[in-house]
């Protein structure tokens, strides 16, 4: 049966203060597993991000970037120093706060759509409400003709799309996004990038991003944070002063090669202090 055409009510964007999605990371650290297991994850890291910033976490497998980023999110408790957004404690996952897992965590047996109006319906939106949110987003990330689709009837890349546009129907001021380009080919990384700054910059909100690419991370970001090898720390926070909007060509900038140099060099210097480590 096709749904009832629904008649869409405009959806006001609440007001966004200047001040919001500020993350204060203030002396965190995690702990994972108890006496000899005990594994240190995130290690004293001290952090500040401004409203509105785009900043990726850089580092390798293994090194606490999806702890340190769940501890924004509110899935995992700092065994030592707090996490506030807006001066509020983050204790908990909230709306204010969207996230985008690197697995497509859509949920299978419900239609695009409904995956999308799902947040605001728990929420406490009306139905018509929620729909009319599910079909603002669903444009803005292209996906109107596929309303109707189960998850598993779309591409990684579509599936990803719907995952970004079911984080922001909440109105987030924060969007903490965990390799979400990694199973991605190359081709659709590139798209999905430019389509995601298009966004950020339309909203405004504050852009966490995690990822292990290099390329990734001087292409998007205001400012790249290298994250060490265990225990994980930060070891680096550079800014990149590149003019927005970005496209592709930018590869051929010369800062964007200064600091793409930089940021290897600093990755192998860290490596080589690990290799070393792991020699004594
Ligand atoms: P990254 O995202 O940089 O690949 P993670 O933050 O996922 O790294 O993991 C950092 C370290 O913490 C790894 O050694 C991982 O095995 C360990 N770890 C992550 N989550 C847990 C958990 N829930 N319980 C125990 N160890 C964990
Ligand atoms: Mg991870």
């Amino acid at each position: 049966m096709m749904h009832d055409v629904v008649e869409i009510k405009p959806v006001e964007e609440p007001a966004r203060k200047k001040t919001q999605g500020r993350i204060q990371i203030s002396d965190v650290s995690v702990k994972f597993g108890k006496g000899e297991k005990q594994h240190l994850a995130v290690s004293n890291t001290n952090l500040t991000i401004e409203s509105g910033e785009f900043v990726c976490i850089l580092g390798p497998s293994g090194c606490g970037k999806s702890t340190l980023l769940n501890t924004v999110a509110g899935y995992v408790q700092p065994t030592q120093g707090k996490v506030t957004v807006d001066g509020e404690r983050v204790t908990k996952p909230g709306p204010e706060r969207g996230m985008v897992f690197q697995q497509y965590s859509l949920l299978p047996w419900k239609s695009v759509f409904d995956n999308i109006a799902f947040g605001p319906r728990m929420a406490g939106k009306s139905k018509d409400e929620a729909s009319a949110l599910a079909n603002t987003f669903l444009s803005l990330v292209g996906l109107t003709k596929f309303a109707n689709r189960f998850p598993s009837e779309l591409s990684g890349g579509m599936q990803q799309r719907v995952g970004i546009a079911r984080a922001l129907a909440n109105y987030p001021s924060v969007l903490l996004m965990d390799e979400p380009f990694g199973a991605l080919d190359s081709q659709t990384r590139f798209m999905m990038q430019e389509n995601l700054l298009s966004i950020w910059k339309e909203f405004g909100i504050t852009v966490l991003f995690i990822t292990h690419d290099v390329d990734e991370a001087v292409f998007l970001a205001d400012r790249v944070l290298l994250m060490s090898a265990s225990p994980g720390q930060i070891i680096g926070d550079l800014s990149i002063p590149i003019d927005r909007p970005r496209s592709p060509e930018i590869i051929a900038d010369k800062t964007y090669i200064e600091k793409r140099t930089q940021c290897l060099s600093l990755i192998r210097k860290e490596s080589l202090r690990a290799f070393e480590e792991q020699n004594v």
